[in-house]
């Protein structure tokens, strides 16, 4: 990543990404290489001027909603969209990576460091539904706090 001439000088090279016979990414690209790389192709636009936590959440959102436009009206979906074509695979990769991008520079405009604010978020989530009380259940925590009442 670093040393790169530019945000833009890795070609895009998959057209239709995330087809792992394992389930796993094929990347181990870090939050921050990809904060680095947005913040490069911001610069050199001079779009920076625009990026305001406002304009970066509003941007978030508009992201989400493309995102729910490809799902819309399909009724329920199964795990790994089966019988979905590779364009239609390959554009909710472009949507979903548009959401994580926001995301990350939403939080760096912010100053939230991310990574550690989700490793926090599982700790907390790990302490609000421990297993022994969660198991197989949906229920939100506050109802597991009125059960023990
Ligand atoms: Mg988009």
């Amino acid at each position: 990543m670093e040393g790169e001439a530019g945000a833009c000088s890795t070609a895009a090279t998959a057209s239709c990404p995330l087809k792992n016979q394992d389930n796993t990414f094929s990347s181990s690209l870090s939050l921050e290489q990809i904060r680095k790389r947005q913040n490069q192709f911001s610069m050199e636009r001079d779009w920076e001027q625009y990026h305001t936590p406002r304009n970066l959440l509003l941007a978030l959102v508009g992201e989400v909603g493309e995102l729910s436009e490809i799902f819309q009206w399909k009724g329920e979906v199964d795990v790994g969209l089966p019988g979905w074509s590779d364009k239609d695979r390959a554009h909710v990769g472009e949507e979903l990576s548009d959401v994580l991008i926001y995301l990350i520079e939403l939080a760096e405009k912010c100053h939230i460091d991310l990574p550690s604010a989700v490793l926090r978020k599982f700790e907390l989530n790990c302490k609000k539904y421990p297993p022994e009380k969660v198991y197989g259940s949906s229920k939100k925590y506050t109802d597991y706090i009125s059960d023990d009442n």
